[in-house]
């Protein structure tokens, strides 16, 4: 079979999806070739599938060097799920664990290796990386090489050298969600990229519905925006660890299942509740921007920002956390003045970096208050707000998206009149419009469904299939594996390790319901 009939068969077979997206091609074809590649996409764009896909297409083993501890056991059950044999080595499995993970990995057991970068210089790993026929190397959240970026690990500078002292070097892919010139520069650099093709696409995130509020009561407003948001998972995230404790402690006293997260907490703790919250035994994570990077749960319907963070960077990064699957999802940034002082006093009361000269100093202060300026125009403009960001990132836009407040209105003008003694009961959010109403029942059916899955395999429910194919399944109601396989989402796999127990979901339903056998 051809490379290029290949990768789209595994496109289906194992992530179940039909087409690449923009830019996800001819990043495939150019690592397929052999060649460097630099991948600049938004968050929730995919970036993670142009490694993914070659990793299946050609033999060997494909390193990804991922920052965080935290995302890799998600993303490697997420790939084992569909089918795809990988692990992870880091600092979490005992020695035991990473032994048998090591013994596995000389054996050639897994397509897809991931590592922390402190990893690639443990002797251990070196006489692993030495003998295996490693065919690619992805570098995820690449913006972390460089200072420039807001996530700088010095353990990403190493990845170069441990790239050149491979026996072959195999090629490398560079992702990143950060678009700005200088860190792109820092990354081909620092990485020792060689001549790689570069794509960047396009930052627009059209399934985003952008707001900003000027709430006289800022909890008030959150309130009535959650009591809209009740049938959705989304994500308030707050500047500071103290704000982070007080508003997860009103919205727990008021009834909503909500968790915290910030660096101050143990670790165990931060744990616990990023899984309360991706195993969706908890609706609303409050966070600071400390819960974030790389945050894959694919169902998050909504980020409210309390504060004003920063940049449009940050902001669009934490609020591109939402709507992955690419279902309509609502960011509303709640703004006041007071975050201007607050962000200002923050800037001046920072370490500085040590390793940085006076003038470099004095430069890095002028980028960053140019950084808020552009953020204060974002929640003063009465303009186009996405057109506000996305020529932020240097991408012209029309005048008016058609789909932001400042083009079509308010949505949650409600919130910005709260009061904190909040009594009416507010309408929830319109059930999504491809699941037909007789088919709800179905629905919940499926989903109660896969959480006992999901509580069987230990696994968060969205690695299983995420809400969008659980809505496709509903609305469709196939009864046999043909139709299920028409699904978006349902790769080959999926569907025939789990098939058998949907399909008996929908013939119960449709037992109960034979009026609704013949639709169509
Ligand atoms: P990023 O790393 O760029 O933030 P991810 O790799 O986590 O994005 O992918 C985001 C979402 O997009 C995932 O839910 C993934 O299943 C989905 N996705 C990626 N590529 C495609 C595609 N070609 N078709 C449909 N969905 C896709
Ligand atoms: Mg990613």
């Amino acid at each position: 079979m051809s490379e290029q009939t290949e990768k789209t068969e595994i496109l289906k077979k194992y992530f179940g999806h039909d087409s690449f997206r923009p830019g996800q091609d001819t990043l495939v074809n150019a690592l397929l070739s052999g060649r460097d590649v630099l991948g600049v996409m938004p968050t929730g764009a995919g970036k993670s599938l142009c490694y993914q896909v070659p990793a299946m297409v050609k033999p060997g083993v494909t390193l990804v060097v991922s920052p965080l501890i935290s995302l890799m056991k998600d993303q490697v059950s997420a790939l084992v799920q569909a089918g795809v044999p990988a692990a992870f080595l880091n600092s979490t499995l005992s020695p035991r664990q990473m032994d048998l993970a090591m013994e596995r990995a000389r054996e050639g057991r897994y397509r897809l290796i991931y590592v922390a970068p402190e990893r690639l210089s443990a002797p251990s790993f070196q006489a692993f990386a030495q003998a295996a026929p490693i065919q690619l190397i992805a570098v995820d959240e690449a913006h972390c090489v460089s200072q420039w970026g807001q996530d700088f690990r010095p353990d990403y500078l190493k990845i170069a050298d441990f790239v050149e002292a491979l026996p072959k070097r195999p090629p490398v892919g560079a992702f990143t969600a950060t678009a700005t010139q200088r860190v792109r520069e820092d990354i081909v650099r620092l990485l020792r990229l060689r001549d790689p093709v570069s794509v960047t696409t396009g930052f627009d995130r059209e399934n985003l519905f952008f707001e900003v509020l000027t709430p006289k009561n800022r909890f008030g407003a959150l309130v009535r925006l959650l009591r809209r948001f009740a049938d959705r998972s989304g994500i308030v995230y707050c500047s500071a660890r103290k704000t982070v404790e007080s508003v997860a402690q009103k919205l727990c006293a008021d009834g909503f299942s909500a968790v915290r997260y910030h660096a101050g907490l143990s670790e165990e703790e931060r744990r616990r509740a990023q899984e309360d919250f991706q195993f969706d035994r908890a609706q609303v994570m409050v966070a600071t921007n400390a819960f974030g990077m790389g945050i894959d749960k694919s169902n998050v319907g909504f980020v409210i920002h309390y504060n004003m963070p920063r940049s449009i960077e940050a902001y669009y990064q934490e609020a591109g956390r939402a709507g992955r699957d690419g279902e309509e999802a609502d960011c509303v940034l709640l703004y006041s003045r007071q975050d201007i002082m607050a962000a200002r006093w923050m800037m001046d009361h920072s370490e500085p970096n040590p390793d940085l000269s006076e003038e470099e100093r004095r430069s890095v202060r002028r980028g960053d208050l140019d950084r808020l300026n552009r953020m204060i125009r974002y929640c003063e403009t009465q303009s186009c707000l996405r057109a506000e960001l996305l020529s932020y990132f240097g991408q012209r836009a029309g005048k008016s998206c058609g789909f932001c407040a400042n083009c079509i209105g308010h949505r949650y003008a409600d919130a910005q009149n709260a009061l904190a003694a909040e009594t009416k009961p507010v309408k929830k959010a319109p059930a999504p419009e491809e699941c037909p109403p007789e088919m709800e029942d179905l629905l919940i059916r499926l989903k109660a469904r896969r959480l006992s899955m999901a509580r069987d395999m230990n696994v968060p429910p969205y690695v299983i299939f995420d809400d969008k194919t659980l809505r496709g399944i509903a609305a469709s109601a196939p009864t046999t594996r043909e139709q299920l396989l028409q699904i978006r989402g349902m790769g080959e796999y999926k569907a025939a390790r789990y098939g058998e127990d949907i399909l008996s979901v929908v013939r119960d339903f449709l037992r109960i319901h034979p009026e609704l056998e013949d639709r169509e």
